[in-house]
């Protein structure tokens, strides 16, 4: 995308503030990553961020082993659906779709994907998928396999400020020409639960609705329809209070405020109140562990040495591959895995 565009969505703003006053964070996050993700491929060492099915396909083949696995424990119903939401460059898919396609799984591929440039990388990674706008046009029947990694970290968040008037929304107004963000007029307090509503003065309280709504239709769907579903983000899984909104460009974090459209806006998932709204929908939810426990539990590093001793010439690279995916200090901790599955089906290796 040109700079151009990234000040069409600058203007837009600046203009939308000056006439109405300040709008969401909610919007302005929405609206920005939207803008982002539409127009370019922002994955890789040349572009902003590097995920986990690019450091190396170990990451999609584990993932497929164990979507394969539960499927065939399940009584190996057809017909089957994978559904990934957010599928990037479609890599994850693609190193899934293959791993399982070894164990006699070979679901149909339906890809939930807003952006055009990047559902057109996916058309030639995954060839013969079904794209959907959202789940509401995934097929009704059959069992779902459903995968997300760095999906609902994407999704806007709402937050609430506590000020000396009592809870407001956080919203973004102009100082100048710079995006600041500000404390909305409207009281919010009827927004929080009792329990959360006493805090100290600064106090933000972040939640995702977009988030909030994906696991309750996904828990839906898998009462329905059988399945399983993973979740990959980071993020805690415990309650917290306070902001993780960041923005990161070219592998840097850089000021939210600062280039709306220009830098991927993401906030930590919430797997705490995800699980529970998983769980009050009636499916099962099979925990929540750390990405380095549950690719180790599925043999990451018998993988990394089979495909070491295939090709000797890449095993430096396979190990520091596996070393990034797992290891404590890189995304082995921070990142994490929450499964959940139809109330009839098996328990997960790896939970
Ligand atoms: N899963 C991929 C990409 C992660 S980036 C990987 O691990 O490499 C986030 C992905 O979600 C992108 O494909 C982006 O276009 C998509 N996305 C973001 N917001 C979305 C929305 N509201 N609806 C559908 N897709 C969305």
């Amino acid at each position: 995308m040109s700079e151009d565009d990234s000040g069409r969505l600058s203007a837009v703003f600046r203009r939308l503030i000056a006439n109405t006053g300040p709008i969401s964070l909610m919007h302005y996050m929405g609206e920005a990553n939207a803008r982002y993700y539409d127009s370019r491929d922002p994955f890789g060492h040349a572009g902003d961020f590097v995920t986990a099915p690019e450091i190396s396909q170990m990451f999609g083949e584990l993932i497929g082993l164990w979507l394969a696995d539960m499927w065939i424990r399940a009584g190996r119903e057809e017909p089957v659906h994978y559904v990934e939401l957010g599928p990037g460059r479609g890599t994850l898919a693609r190193d899934a779709l293959r791993a399982a396609r070894r164990y006699g799984l070979e679901p149909r591929a339906h890809l939930v994907e807003s952006s055009t440039a990047l559902k057109d990388i996916q058309q030639v990674t995954i060839p013969g998928a079904f794209w959907h706008h959202d789940l509401s046009t995934v097929p009704m029947e059959g069992p779902v396999l459903l995968v997300a990694n760095e999906f609902l970290d994407a999704l806007p968040v709402r937050q609430l400020v506590m000020t000396a008037q009592g809870w407001r929304e956080r919203m973004v107004g102009l100082s100048g020409d710079r995006f600041v963000p500000v404390a909305g007029a409207q009281p919010m307090d009827a927004a929080l639960p009792e329990a959360r509503r006493a805090a100290a003065e600064g106090t933000i309280i972040e939640t995702c609705p977009g988030a909030a709504a994906v696991m309750y239709e996904v828990a839906g769907r898998l009462v329905a329809q059988g399945g399983a579903a993973l979740f990959i983000d980071y993020g805690s899984d415990e309650v917290y209070t306070g902001s993780t909104l960041q923005a990161v460009r070219e592998h840097r974090k850089v000021d939210p405020f600062l280039a709306p459209g220009e830098a991927d806006l993401t906030a930590h998932v919430d797997f705490a109140t995800l699980a529970t709204i998983g769980q009050s929908r009636g499916a099962k939810w099979l925990g929540t562990v750390e990405q380095g426990r549950w690719l180790r539990e599925l043999g990451i590093e018998a993988r990394a040495d089979a495909l070491s001793e295939f090709a000797p010439q890449h095993a430096d690279a396979i190990r520091s591959a596996r070393d990034r995916l797992i290891g404590e200090g890189q995304m082995g901790a921070l990142f994490k895995v929450m499964g959940f599955a139809a109330p009839s089906w098996p328990d997960g290796v790896g939970f």
